[in-house]
């Protein structure tokens, strides 16, 4: 939220009125006397009375609705799994070029655990059960996963900017609230939506449109960013939301469809967002 506050009293008032919001607000605003004073912030940020002390003549709802995929845009999926199947080639004494075949099979997460599991199970050799070794799989990526770089500056930019933030995740609920909270991610959204809670998966409008529900933000203006062109950016661009898409050193093949901007890291974004 970008508040646009004229400071429509006398210096002295003004310099009150602020040395009063720094002492019991949130934070310093440092709101300069007879000047126009841009505030970012919520209504939260001032404390009771200040604002009406203030009578801000204009008061803008700059507010924009930026979603956000987690696998591999905000979580570092790739490295967890690479890692993780790292540790299991060693764990059942297995070569190196076994773990390049076991992240081929989990195909970006897009494979179905119990079949690959199966599989792995059949090729290697293992008497172990599927059942098993998809629970310790999927504990053990979750406590593998870190943030990918910069992901959490960006969203702290998002908030402090004004924006409403949702996570849009495909995903079980266990697995994708797991990884969320392991991350420190919930403190830093507005909502989560996750396909497991609701029974449908992106790119279904009806993700995109729950966090706008969600957050109260609507999907005019809105944006999309993830690495998936199907699940994020076709999804999202049938919407009319604009899109960004992590290339995660891929090109881009689809003709159908474009995102309106390709980045390399999240970093990268910050321009088109404003900040
Ligand atoms: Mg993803």
């Amino acid at each position: 939220m970008l508040f646009v506050v004229r400071a429509d009293v006398d210096g002295q008032a003004v310099g009150q009125a602020s040395h009063r919001i720094e002492q019991g607000g949130k934070g310093a605003l440092g709101l300069r006397p007879g000047r126009l004073n841009l505030i970012t912030g919520t209504i939260d940020d001032l404390p009771g009375g200040q604002f009406d002390t203030l009578r801000p003549q204009l008061w803008l709802d700059w507010s924009m609705l930026v979603m956000i995929d987690l696998d591999n845009t905000l979580a570092d999926r790739q490295r967890a799994v690479a890692d993780w199947a790292d540790e299991f080639c060693r764990r059942h004494d297995q070569e190196t070029r076994t773990v390049e075949w076991i992240i081929d099979l989990d195909n970006d997460g897009y494979s179905n655990r119990r079949d690959v599991f199966a599989t792995i199970n059949e090729q290697l050799g293992l008497r172990t059960s599927v059942n098993g070794l998809v629970a310790n799989y999927r504990r053990r990526v979750v406590e593998l996963t870190e943030p990918t770089a910069g992901a959490i500056d960006f969203l702290q930019a998002l908030h402090q900017n004004g924006h409403k933030v949702a996570i849009v995740t495909n995903g079980s609920s266990q697995s994708q609230h797991a990884k969320i909270d392991a991350l420190g991610l919930r403190d830093l959204v507005d909502a989560i939506v996750v396909s497991g809670d609701l029974g449908i998966e992106k790119p279904d409008a009806k993700m995109f449109e729950a966090a706008a529900r969600a957050t109260g933000a609507p999907l005019t203006n809105a944006w999309m960013i993830g690495d998936s062109p199907h699940h994020d950016i076709y999804g999202a661009d049938l919407l009319g939301v604009q899109t960004a898409w992590l290339r995660r050193g891929r090109q881009w093949t689809e003709s159908e469809y474009y995102p309106t901007v390709q980045v390399d890291s999240l970093r990268q974004l910050l321009p088109d967002l404003g900040i």
